[in-house]
């Protein structure tokens, strides 16, 4: 969406909320184009706002620029970026299976991972 059309839909939608809804229905509608219209302006600014730094990559070690939006620098250049994600995750699976394993081997660990299996249970339920 260009900076004209994302103006133009801003205003439309001004308007909107200064007339009451016909329906909740209707109310709920129109909340939801601006909260929508809220998260495009704002991922605009940052666009707007994107400059080069100058960073070293965690990963190929290399001394990078490139461009980013503000907040915190970088970790991984992009190159890097897809392959880092994916060493981490390996790293972080292969942590969680020897826990796993070691808890299965030593039956007095068992107490332990009844435990911990009832708190995984609801660390997932509570991400639903
Ligand atoms: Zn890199």
């Amino acid at each position: 969406m260009d900076a004209a059309l994302l103006l133009a839909t801003i205003q439309a939608t001004i308007a909107k909320l200064d007339e009451p809804a016909e329906t909740p229905v209707a109310m709920a509608q129109i909340i939801a184009d601006a909260r929508f219209l809220l998260t495009r302006v704002a991922a605009n600014a940052v666009k707007e706002n994107r400059a080069p730094v100058t960073f070293t990559c965690e990963y190929c070690g290399y001394e990078k620029t490139e461009e980013h939006g503000p907040g915190q620098l970088p970790r991984y250049c992009a190159a890097c970026y897809p392959e880092a994600q994916r060493s981490l995750n390996r790293q972080r699976v292969k942590a969680h299976r020897a826990r796993q394993k070691t808890a299965e081997a030593s039956p007095v660990a068992l107490g332990a991972t009844e435990r911990q299996s009832s708190l995984c249970a609801k660390s997932s339920a509570s991400r639903l």
